[in-house]
């Protein structure tokens, strides 16, 4: 197998890897996400670094936090658009490696790279339409239709899809700054933090934080599935750490969608339905891997 790259560009670091795949990981290192010029300058360090003339970089795989140009044609493919990341606006990527390391670039968002990640090696293999959804500082989701990474208008932003808020039993405001109480403005990490004064991790696995939040992600989840019509759905991120939440959520689900719904998958299997991804907190990283390699088919 060739040596690919791959890198998880993140709001708080970039995490690159070379290797060709999850049980062959030659080398992995962390750059804090600082100004666009020395963050970009030391990714391409990175990779010059950890080629040889013996085992060259045949491509290198980026998985982006969005805003971003996924489009492959588009004169700002690559790019980071307007994100609310101070000084990352409209910064070009993509191209800035291809031009450095003279290597075929993939490029989507973090949340694509992660479910192809999971396609590849992890609990979608052999499916065809399914969602990943993370959980973490923000929320926000990746799919693939058919076969293919969902791209369309954009790409897909379901972080930021408005559910109904159950204000009696929450009158957080929510955080979102652009919808305040959008999905994200609920759920996210960030959300749990300001409505209970505490840090996620230290909240206890029988909190009523975790009731609601459940909630939040099974509404959700709903709608997701009633417009993809996933064959699966893979819940990742740091929240979903607190394992007990996937039995809430999957109870949830099967109450809202039975009996309309009613499918053995929902019905009797949601255990099998609603999962952790195979890869962990790996799946955007192995996932940039899987970019770089259907860059060098494509
Ligand atoms: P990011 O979204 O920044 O890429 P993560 O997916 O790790 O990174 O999410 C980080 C967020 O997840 C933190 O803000 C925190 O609120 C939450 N989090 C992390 N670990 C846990 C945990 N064990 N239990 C609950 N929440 C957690
Ligand atoms: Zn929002």
């Amino acid at each position: 197998m060739v040596l690919l790259g791959g890198i998880e560009a993140g709001g708080t670091k970039f995490i690159c890897a070379v290797g060709t795949g999850p049980d062959d990981v030659r080398a992995e290192v962390r750059i804090p996400t600082t100004t666009p010029a020395e963050t970009i300058a030391q990714v391409i360090d990175f990779f010059r670094q950890h080629r040889s003339p013996s085992d060259p970089l045949a491509a290198i795989g980026i998985g982006a936090f969005g805003p971003v140009d996924a489009q492959a044609g588009s004169p700002t493919f690559g790019y980071f658009l307007n994100t609310p990341k101070p000084n990352w606006q409209q910064i070009e990527f993509a191209g800035a490696l291809q031009r450095a390391l003279a290597v075929p670039i993939g490029f989507d968002t973090d949340v694509n790279a992660a479910a192809l990640g999971e396609f590849y090696w992890g609990n979608a293999q052999g499916l065809e339409t399914f969602l990943y959804l993370t959980v973490g500082t923000g929320i926000g989701g990746g799919a693939m239709v058919n076969g293919k990474l969902v791209h369309g208008l954009l790409h897909p932003e379901m972080g930021h899809i408005l559910i109904p808020q159950d204000s009696a039993a929450d009158t957080f405001a929510g955080c979102c700054p652009f919808h305040h109480n959008c999905l994200e403005g609920l759920a996210s990490g960030v959300a749990i933090e300001k409505r209970w004064g505490q840090k996620a991790t230290t909240l206890p696995a029988d909190h009523p934080a975790w009731r609601l939040e459940a909630h939040y992600l099974a509404l959700s989840l709903v709608n997701f599935i009633l417009t993809l019509s996933p064959e699966r759905i893979i819940l990742g991120g740091g929240v979903m750490a607190q394992t007990q939440l996937f039995p809430l959520i999957q109870a949830q689900v099967r109450s809202y969608l039975s009996p309309y719904l009613a499918i053995p998958k929902i019905i009797t299997a949601i255990e099998d339905y609603i999962v952790p991804p195979q890869l962990g907190d790996q799946a955007g990283l192995m996932g940039a891997l899987a970019l770089a390699q259907q860059a060098l088919t494509d």
